[in-house]
């Protein structure tokens, strides 16, 4: 399959793909951030569907329903907390942006849109986690049955233009 993964400018709660992809909290009760944003759009059953999943550990990833949102899907995960780089935050963000293709794949999303998971309060370096988030999902991508399209949708320029240099560097190694 032609691996397509791009980033684009925008908010990801106006997106039309199948399935948008949260970076939410262990809890999965809600946050601050694109998480305020995504329940805020999605309306109150999203509040009570993640109720009932029971959270979410740090890497994985869970699936609800879009709500009253365009997308048909949401996928929660739980990005880690950066604490310095010591702590093994690499592979448990490679584990969420993993996990959370896997299952739209499983569901038969052809087109998943994912924020810049940990990037924001979390504090996990944005020039640490777009090279990890890259190659991560172009590597997953080649083994998905429905996922054609893939984009990281920057809320401000800085994700912009740090995605878009990762995603040229990544395309120069191919
Ligand atoms: P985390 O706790 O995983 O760091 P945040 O929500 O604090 O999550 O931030 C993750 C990224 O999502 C940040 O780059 C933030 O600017 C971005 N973001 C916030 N709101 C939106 C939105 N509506 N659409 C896309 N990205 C958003």
């Amino acid at each position: 399959m032609k691996i397509n993964v791009s980033v684009i400018r925008g908010d990801i709660t106006k997106s039309r793909s199948d399935a948008i992809v949260n970076a939410a909290n262990p809890s999965l009760l809600g946050g601050g951030g694109v998480d305020g944003a995504i329940h805020r759009a999605a309306g109150p059953r999203l509040q009570a569907a993640c109720r009932r999943l029971n959270g979410c550990m740090v890497g994985e990833a869970k699936i609800t329903p879009g709500f009253d949102l365009r997308a048909a899907y949401v996928v929660h995960t739980a990005g880690p907390v950066w604490q310095g780089g010591g702590y093994g935050e690499s592979e448990l963000l490679a584990n969420s942006y993993r996990n959370s293709l896997l299952v739209a794949d499983a569901h038969r999303c052809r087109t998943v849109d994912f924020p810049s998971i940990s990037t924001g309060v979390y504090g996990f370096p944005l020039v640490k986690a777009a090279p990890v988030a890259v190659r991560t999902l172009m590597a997953t991508m080649r083994t998905c049955q429905y996922v054609r399209r893939v984009r990281i949708v920057a809320f401000d320029a800085h994700t912009y233009e740090t995605f878009a240099a990762a995603i040229a560097a990544n395309a120069e190694m191919a």
